[in-house]
């Protein structure tokens, strides 16, 4: 019997708001930079899809956004929340 009711909980698992995880292949680094992109074949020109760059990766993901004229703007992922809920 679990009388006391602690048995198997699963509320020491703290997870505030995900890992941010740099987007390039193979990059295990902490995200610094949200690079927001669109797609006009795909996307409507309001949507924002973001990738997550680190320090040593936001200029090569940026280059390759660029050269498809996707890219948007870069923000750091602080800001990132509120550019995504607004
Ligand atoms: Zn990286």
């Amino acid at each position: 019997m679990d009388v006391l009711g602690l048995g198997g909980g699963s509320a020491a698992t703290p997870d505030p708001v995900g890992e941010l995880i740099c987007s390039a292949k193979g990059c295990r680094a902490e995200a610094a930079w949200g690079l927001l992109w669109n797609n006009p074949r795909l996307h409507t020109p309001e949507r924002r899809k973001v990738w997550l760059a680190c320090d040593d990766h936001r200029e090569h993901l940026e280059q390759f956004l660029s050269a498809r004229s996707f890219w948007k703007q870069t923000v750091p992922v602080a800001e990132l929340d509120r550019q995504e809920s607004a």
